[in-house]
């Protein structure tokens, strides 16, 4: 139906017996009464001939075996609608239908993986959006080896124990506590590292730890978490908690 749009006349090869077609009743009533569009039944494309661009096709009936050449323009090849998405199955979330569930930077379910194109639940498969998808994928990815990279170096493969304190440029109070804890830390001796996260830039390391609220300050020993302190607390409160 939707080439008959731009094509005077559409050849259907169907490989079924007369009237049976692999959509819904009503879009096959409406394909039937259209006059632009033809159906050859019980048959397949044999070959597609042509120099350059397509003059003709070949249609083989799968009754008879016999071999039809038909004057043509475009063939365009109705593949199905079934994503090749059976190698992450119970893996990854997919919807009813096999397709991938990414949300707007494609992340999958699964931490790390990323899905793009036709195989994720999306409302237009096209070229122009599958190539949308693939760049955020690339740079979400990169964004996600950059953070996990420099979150070993900086917080899990230190000797010390870390303060982590997160914090936005879109929270004064947040901006605040994290000089405070910087100065309460310093003035201990430097008993704890001072990692400073901006929850608008690095979002991932918040959502690992659950951390909903800004600012938020969490204590860790090799990565494992030993205490958390949510909102923006005071001096006293800071420096009984983190005992310094
Ligand atoms: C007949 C037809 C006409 C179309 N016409 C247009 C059009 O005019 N304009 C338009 O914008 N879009 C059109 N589209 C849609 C467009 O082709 C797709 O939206 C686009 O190609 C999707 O890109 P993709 O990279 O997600 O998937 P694909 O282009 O399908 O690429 C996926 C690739 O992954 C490979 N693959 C699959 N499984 C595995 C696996 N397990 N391991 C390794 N590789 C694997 C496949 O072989 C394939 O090469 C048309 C589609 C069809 C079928």
């Amino acid at each position: 139906m939707y080439i008959t749009k731009y094509a005077r006349k559409v050849t259907v090869i169907v490989l079924h017996d007369v009237g049976i077609v692999d959509c819904n009743r009503a879009s096959a009533e409406k394909a039937f009464n259209n006059p632009k569009i033809e159906f050859v039944w019980n048959s397949v494309l044999a070959e597609i001939k042509g120099k350059g661009e397509v003059e003709s096709v070949v249609v083989k009936n799968l009754k008879t075996g016999e071999l039809t050449e038909l004057a043509a323009h475009g063939v365009f090849i109705y593949v199905g609608m079934i994503p090749g998405t059976d190698f992450v199955k119970g893996k990854i979330e997919l919807d009813e239908r096999g397709y991938i569930l990414a949300n707007e930077q494609m992340e999958t379910s699964v931490d790390g993986v990323f899905a793009a194109g036709d195989a994720r639940v999306k409302y237009l498969r096209q070229v122009v959006t599958a190539a949308n998808d693939g760049a955020i994928a690339a740079v979400s990815a990169e964004r996600y080896l950059d953070e996990e990279q420099s979150f070993k170096d900086e917080v899990v493969n230190v000797d010390k124990p870390v303060a982590l304190v997160f914090w936005s440029p879109a929270s004064n109070e947040s901006i605040d506590m994290a000089s405070r804890l910087d100065a309460l830390i310093a003035a201990a001796g430097g008993k704890y590292k001072v990692v400073k996260v901006d929850v608008s830039r690095k979002k991932r390391i918040a959502q690992k730890y659950n951390v909903e609220v800004i600012p938020s300050i969490l204590l860790l020993e090799k990565g494992e978490l030993q205490l958390q302190l949510n909102g923006n607390v005071d001096d006293d409160t800071i420096k009984a908690q983190l005992k310094i």
